[in-house]
């Protein structure tokens, strides 16, 4: 048996993080990842002249080195920044809505962006300018509780972040309603709701004002190539830190201790079992309780009960023959809803037959050179709110996935004017039961637990402690305390990297 002061289940964005921080803390780390290679959602993968991209549309939060965001930040502490090639994102977004018959297209950078909207909404800048005062404010407290490990003082918070205390326990509708934006405005606003699977009644505006925030102030980023470059350039700085990553092992099971009901082991598909006190998880907390833990306490049943599950995914891939100004794709980041209503937008998101939403992005527009001459390269995503794939029938899988992908095609034709039909050289396409086998996520999930009024960002960073129910196990990646996505995953590699090496000094 061999013996770590710490076992990383899995090799997505949380888990290597965690990794990097364990080493650099002083431990023994190991990270088991099932998979051949790095990243889990974060990586690419090739079909004839194309190498996709396999999930990042943007990165948040990374900016520049004169606008550093705290991503990069991040990485620069992790040693990765300059592992890679950053390229920056162009513009914000194009939101199209049919309902409201909506087209609008963002730029980065506040003054730009509320000038932008004032150009389309009339009369909104006073709301707009109230909308990032409140965002600035709120993301200086968050800030402040970082720096304080999250043990604020409740004077400071009240007397230096009042808005964020003020604004803290309403939805972005109530808020954005109660600082008197337009209604026009906030529809465009809110075009980023779909990145963070909640609709804008449930969703907390201090979540999505940073979120947007952000966004809009530090821009976006993206690797030349691909997410995976990322991954790569972590999981060689564990190597580099004398850390080890095992492919193509799966842990099947975690073992307690007799005396404690703690951490003492991890039990690997082959049999071999590993000792340690010490388990960070970037599998969802419903795998772990539900198939690999052999007690699972009271406390952690209730809670996953209580939890939603976020967006199952579904993805689109086009490699194209023909340029991007050839087929008339002019941005790079693009919303289509039905409405901008995003209640009802989200119901209709349940089914299969209703669901035709699209977030879609053409890398060409940020980085022309990352496929052929000639050519362009496309993908296309949706969420299902419920299990409706979990409905469809084996001998329907093929029929009812090529249906969609025709839906997702005929619409974007429509809302943009763009003809790609008939340029398609490659197509490939992910459903939730394609992401439920790449990395292991129940009913396809890829946004892990949906942020909800009293599970958002606030309450589960409050809560760190009595999440922590078993000793020596912790979670990072988009199940935990910092939520789904590229950004939140890395920060909660980071935290729980942090508190382990904190647990393991603190055992002595
Ligand atoms: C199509 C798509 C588009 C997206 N777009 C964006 C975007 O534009 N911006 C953004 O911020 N986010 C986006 N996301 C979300 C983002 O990809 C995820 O939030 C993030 O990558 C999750 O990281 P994670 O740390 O949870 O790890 P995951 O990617 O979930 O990886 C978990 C890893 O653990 C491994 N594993 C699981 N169980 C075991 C086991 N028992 N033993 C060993 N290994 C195991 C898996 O193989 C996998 O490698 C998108 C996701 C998808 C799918």
């Amino acid at each position: 048996m061999v013996n770590y002061d710490a076992v990383v289940i899995g090799a997505g964005n949380g888990g290597l993080v965690a990794a990097i921080r364990l080493l650099q803390g002083g431990a023994r780390v190991i990270v088991v990842e099932k998979h051949n290679i790095p990243g889990g959602f974060a990586t690419s993968f090739r079909r004839g002249r194309f190498e996709f991209e396999a999930s990042l549309h943007e990165l948040n939060d990374f900016g520049t080195a004169e606008n550093a965001g705290d991503v990069r930040v991040l990485f620069d502490e992790l040693g990765v920044t300059d592992k890679i090639e950053w390229l920056q994102i162009p513009e914000a977004y194009r939101v199209i809505s049919r309902e409201e018959k909506l087209d609008a297209t963002m730029p980065f950078g506040v003054r730009a962006f509320i000038d932008k909207m004032e150009s389309y909404v009339p009369g909104s800048r006073k709301s707009m300018e109230r909308f990032f005062t409140l965002a600035e404010n709120i993301h200086a407290a968050q800030a402040y509780s970082n720096s304080v490990n999250g043990n604020t003082d409740s004077k400071i918070m009240v007397s230096k972040y009042g808005n964020f205390v003020r604004t803290g326990s309403y939805s972005v509708n109530e808020v954005l309603k109660a600082i008197g934006m337009p209604k026009k405005a906030r529809d465009i606003l809110n075009a980023y709701w779909c990145y963070l699977g909640a609709h804008c009644d449930d969703l907390s505006f201090i979540h999505y004002a940073s979120m947007v925030y952000r966004y809009i102030t530090k821009g976006a980023a993206m690797p030349k190539m691909r997410s995976h470059e990322i991954s790569l350039a972590l999981a060689e700085r564990i190597r580099e830190l004398g850390g080890e990553i095992w492919f193509n092992t799966e842990a099947v099971r975690i073992i307690t201790d007799e005396k404690d009901g703690g951490i003492s082991g991890v039990v690997l598909k082959d049999g071999k079992e590993i000792a340690t006190r010490h388990v960070v998880a970037n599998c969802s907390p419903h795998v772990v309780y539900g198939k690999m833990l052999d007690k699972v306490p009271e406390k952690a049943v209730r809670a996953l009960n209580a939890r939603k599950f976020a967006g199952r995914g579904f993805t689109m891939f086009l490699g194209l023959n023909k340029s991007a100004d050839e087929l008339g794709i002019q941005n790079h980041n693009y919303f289509l809803y039905d409405t901008m209503d995003t209640v009802k937008q989200y119901e209709i998101m349940k089914n299969i037959d209703t669901n035709t939403v699209q977030a879609t992005v053409c890398l060409n527009r940020a980085y022309p050179e990352c496929s052929p001459d000639g050519t362009c390269m496309m993908y296309f995503t949706t969420l299902y709110m419920s299990d409706d794939w979990g409905n469809v029938k084996a001998e329907n899988y093929f029929s009812t996935k090529e249906k969609a992908a025709r839906i997702m095609i005929e619409r974007f034709e429509k809302d943009t004017g763009a003809k790609i039909y008939d340029s398609i050289e490659e197509i490939s396409v992910a459903t939730p039961m394609t992401y439920a086998r790449y990395c292991g996520h129940p009913e396809g999930v890829i946004y892990g637990y949906e942020s909800q009024y009293w599970d958002g960002l606030t309450p589960r960073l409050l809560m760190m402690k009595e999440d922590y129910i078993t000793r020596g196990l912790r979670f990072a990646g988009g199940y935990s305390m910092r939520l789904s996505g590229y950004s939140s995953a890395y920060f909660s590699g980071d935290i729980s990297g942090r508190q382990t090496v904190g647990d393991i000094k603190k055992e002595g």
